[in-house]
């Protein structure tokens, strides 16, 4: 089969989404798809939606479109605050939204009278991470002008945690949500029908002791995927966190000595010489590189260290059996490894419903591990 190429199992990431829409479920949460790390590939897509999530999310409209050319006809977000320059193919491509400031919007609605429609915005309050964000003393103004815009339509304010900032959502910052959401409802009129929690960063928040107040939405991109907490880096209790694997071909296999090394005959008159390492060790190289993926970012299979990478050639040193040219080696992927092979045109694709290692994590376990992990 043709490498590099990523083999992602959609009922793995159909079994996440579920666990995580069930255990939302209970919290009076719904749950938001977010698909950017995986480039909006449409089969990922429909594997979040079979699991159970509300609607999708993505960062770039172009993955939003390539959803929408696959034929995915369900509610669709821009979670990232929409570029002036591309106003019209956000209209018409997603629903919804999140905005931060007043002249994208009016930009927005005046689109939206254009074509005839109605384009649904919500508004991000800044809570910490100082990223995205209006001031939440501007809210309240920020709303009275969206409510008065014809073209557009309020539909909820959204908070982003730990994005930036690497801080963890707070139970302050999300009382305060409420609250907002209540203080807009009170003085301007409309039903805010979307409190957005945040990403996968909530969940412990979300899946903890505490009440949830007005937050009724979270957007879930990692935890579904990868089926781990990007604050710990834990993995939850529960899921599959290996729906992705990177499956990269050996080019070559040498036995190498070691570096030269720089060696101090008589270090009080710094008499310096190079000197061979005893010590040989087989080296080999992959067909992949920084132009695929974030070689930081991959786990090495036993046996086998990471030396380096360059844009095209992982160098890796086995120590058990030396690495045949022509076989493959396989990793599991932290989130911006998988980003980045997901948006690379030099990796193949392939989804696949694998039944047997679907059938690893019974889904009844879904309903019988309350806790997060
Ligand atoms: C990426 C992103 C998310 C999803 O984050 P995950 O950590 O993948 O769950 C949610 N909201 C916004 C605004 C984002 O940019």
């Amino acid at each position: 089969m043709t490498a590099p190429r990523i083999e992602v199992d959609l009922g793995k990431i159909q079994h996440n989404t579920r666990c995580l829409v069930e255990r939302l479920k209970a919290r009076g949460i719904i749950v938001t798809g977010v698909t950017k790390a995986a480039c909006g590939h449409p089969d990922i897509a429909n594997a979040m939606l079979a699991g159970g999530a509300a609607g999708l999310a993505d960062a770039r409209i172009t993955n939003v479109e390539r959803m929408r050319k696959a034929g995915i006809t369900c509610h669709i977000s821009l979670i990232r605050t929409p570029m002036l320059s591309q106003i019209e193919r956000i209209c018409a491509s997603s629903e919804t939204s999140y905005n931060t400031e007043m002249e994208v919007i009016a930009e927005l609605a005046a689109e939206a009278m254009r074509t005839s429609s109605v384009h649904n915005v919500i508004l991000m309050v800044e809570v910490g991470d100082m990223r995205e964000g209006i001031m939440p003393e501007d809210l309240a103004d920020a709303a009275s002008q969206v409510v008065k815009m014809p073209g557009v339509a309020l539909k909820g304010i959204g908070a982003n945690f730990t994005c930036l900032s690497g801080g963890a959502p707070n139970p302050e910052a999300m009382a305060m949500l409420t609250s907002l959401a209540n203080d807009i409802e009170g003085s301007y009129g409309p039903v805010l029908e979307t409190v957005s929690g945040g990403s996968s960063a909530s969940l412990p928040w979300a899946l903890g002791l505490g009440t949830m107040g007005r937050v009724n939405n979270l957007r879930l991109g990692e935890a579904i995927l990868l089926g781990v907490d990007p604050v710990s880096g834990a993995s939850i209790g529960g899921l599959h966190t290996d729906a992705f694997t990177l499956v990269a071909e050996v080019i070559e296999t040498k036995i190498k000595p070691q570096k030269l090394v720089l060696q101090s005959v008589n270090p009080a008159r710094s008499d310096l010489r190079l000197v061979h390492d005893d010590h040989w060790k087989t080296r080999s190289l992959l067909a992949v590189g920084f132009q695929d993926t974030d070689a930081a970012g991959l786990k090495f299979p036993l046996g086998v260290t990471f030396v380096g990478a360059t844009s095209d050639h992982i160098v890796v040193e086995s120590r058990n059996s030396p690495l045949r040219v022509g076989s493959e080696l396989r990793f599991q992927l932290n989130y911006n490894a998988l980003m980045r092979v997901m948006n690379a045109p030099g990796v193949v694709k392939i989804s696949s419903h694998d039944r047997s290692l679907r059938n690893e994590i019974a889904d009844s376990q879904c309903h019988t591990r309350p806790a997060l992990m």
